[in-house]
């Protein structure tokens, strides 16, 4: 078996193993914890590895791939996946029920123990929130080997002290303790550290009559700016994405038809009841006002349109990593959300310092709905990776000061794990470190993520 894919993800972070074990049943799952647990053998559970933070990838010891879990079965308001089925695979089942899986993560690759490990956000959060709140049940194997089956509603039966949440609409940085804390919800986004999920049962939601979906154009941030706070509030809107002028840039090679004098736009999507509801003639109306692109934006109601679109954003991320491949330092990115009201604050902020120090050399774009646009910078000598570092750093005590959360929806990982020093006190930590504690003793599963081993 190759073993060197298991060593890494899609943040390029690297690690090493002795082994890696895909079992095929919960029950060779739980051996396997057992016999690790026995021999105080660090265990790593990997998923599909697009993560972005290094949080599967083992620093020594066992990893445990769930990649043969991969059965979905589709009900009425729901799905049971094995926790290696990918979300593209859980997606198209759905859709052949008329239904979908709300949060959508805009990485479909990305596997069902994955996005609950990380409390995946995407796209379309700002309508229907996180993975966490999507999870009715989850199948787990603890690190003695023990299974069990939590479902919603399933209070933990343990004493553990809050830790403070901040006042963003995202959060997966550290454990969600909060009052009345839920077993579903601890594990989701605990990143691998307190059980192997081996099953999720995850809520779906009927489709609409019909998605009027759309990428419009903006002479200017600013005015992308403005009508992000004018449209927050339109019925059913289910998405919000931005996309700034360079992120444009990089996309206008591939894409010709992205009007010359564009300089910011937003993705966005709706449910309607049906094509002729007349949202069509209140989105002229709506561009008009707000003073975008109306002849030269995109629109459409298919299943292909919206498609096209997700690509066209897709292509932008994937855009962004062979950038900083090409320059050969690695991509630095953040995953930062503020509060709604400090949104455009954070902006101009970015835009400030980067326009001082590195004017051609970053994007700003993602997911505005939710005051989380990701912004990513490609330094091109040692020396300037030295200084984006540097400036990360800044940005994450302006959002933390800001109220805000230094990872919305990749998780900490380990490439992450100094931010949440700055988001939460030594006490709430400590709280955090407590939790663990109860449930992996020894502190073998995902050994480094999160916390310092
Ligand atoms: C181009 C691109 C776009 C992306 N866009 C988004 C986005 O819009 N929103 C977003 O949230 N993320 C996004 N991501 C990041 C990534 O897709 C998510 O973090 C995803 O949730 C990772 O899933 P995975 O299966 O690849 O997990 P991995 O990277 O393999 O693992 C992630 C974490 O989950 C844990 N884990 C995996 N399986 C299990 C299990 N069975 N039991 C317990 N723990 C488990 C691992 O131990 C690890 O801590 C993007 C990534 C890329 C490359």
């Amino acid at each position: 078996m190759e073993i060197s894919r298991y060593l890494e993800d899609s943040s390029g972070y690297r690690g090493e193993a002795e082994r890696v074990f895909i079992p095929s049943s919960e029950a060779e799952v739980g051996e396997i914890a057992a016999k690790a647990a026995a021999g105080k053998i660090p265990l790593t559970v990997a998923g599909a590895g697009t993560g972005l933070t290094g949080a599967r990838v083992p620093h020594g010891g066992w990893v445990i791939s769930l990649e043969r879990f991969r059965e979905i079965e589709i009900g009425r308001g729901r799905a049971r996946c094995g926790a290696g089925a990918l979300l593209k695979d859980l997606q198209q089942a759905a859709a052949q029920t008329r239904q979908f899986f709300g949060p959508n993560p805009t990485e479909n690759s990305a596997s069902v123990g994955g996005i609950v490990g990380t409390n995946a956000g995407g796209a379309r959060s700002f309508h229907y929130g996180s993975v966490r709140r999507h999870v009715l049940a989850l199948h787990v194997t603890r690190m003695d080997g023990s299974a069990a089956r939590v479902e919603r509603g399933e209070g933990v039966d343990f004493v553990f002290r809050p830790a403070h949440q901040p006042g963003t609409t995202k959060n997966s940085a550290g454990y969600c303790l909060q009052p009345g804390l839920q077993w579903v919800d601890l594990l989701a986004g605990s990143e691998g550290t307190l059980g192997i999920t081996t099953s999720a049962e995850l809520q779906l939601i009927p489709e609409p009559g019909a998605v009027l979906s759309g990428i419009i154009f903006f002479g200017s941030d600013v005015d992308a700016f403005e009508a992000v706070e004018a449209w927050r509030d339109i019925p059913e809107l289910r998405q919000l994405e931005f996309m700034d002028e360079h992120s444009l840039g990089l996309l206008r090679p591939s894409y010709g038809d992205i009007p010359a004098d564009a300089r910011a736009a937003l993705f966005i999507e709706q449910n309607v009841k049906s094509e002729d509801d007349g949202e069509v003639d209140a989105w002229a109306e709506r561009l008009g006002e707000q003073g975008a692109f109306a002849d030269e934006s995109w629109f459409g109601f298919t299943a292909a349109d919206r498609e096209r679109f997700r690509v066209f954003r897709h292509t932008l991320a994937a855009m962004v990593t062979d950038t900083a491949r090409r320059n050969g330092y690695p991509k630095f990115s953040t995953d930062f959300a503020v509060p709604l009201g400090r949104n455009r604050d954070l902006h101009e902020y970015y835009k400030q310092r980067c326009g001082e120090l590195f004017p051609r050399q970053y994007t700003i774009f993602g997911h505005v709905g939710d005051a989380n646009n990701h912004i990513n910078l490609f330094p091109a000598s040692g020396e300037e990776a030295r200084r984006v570092e540097e400036l990360m750093g800044e940005f994450a005590r302006y959002v933390v000061s800001s109220g805000g959360t230094v990872a919305a929806e990749h998780g900490i990982g380990k490439s992450k794990r100094d931010l949440l020093k700055l988001m939460y006190s030594p006490d709430e930590i400590e709280a955090m470190r407590e939790v663990k504690r109860q449930m992996d003793p020894d502190w073998l599963l995902g050994r480094g993520t999160i916390f310092e081993a």
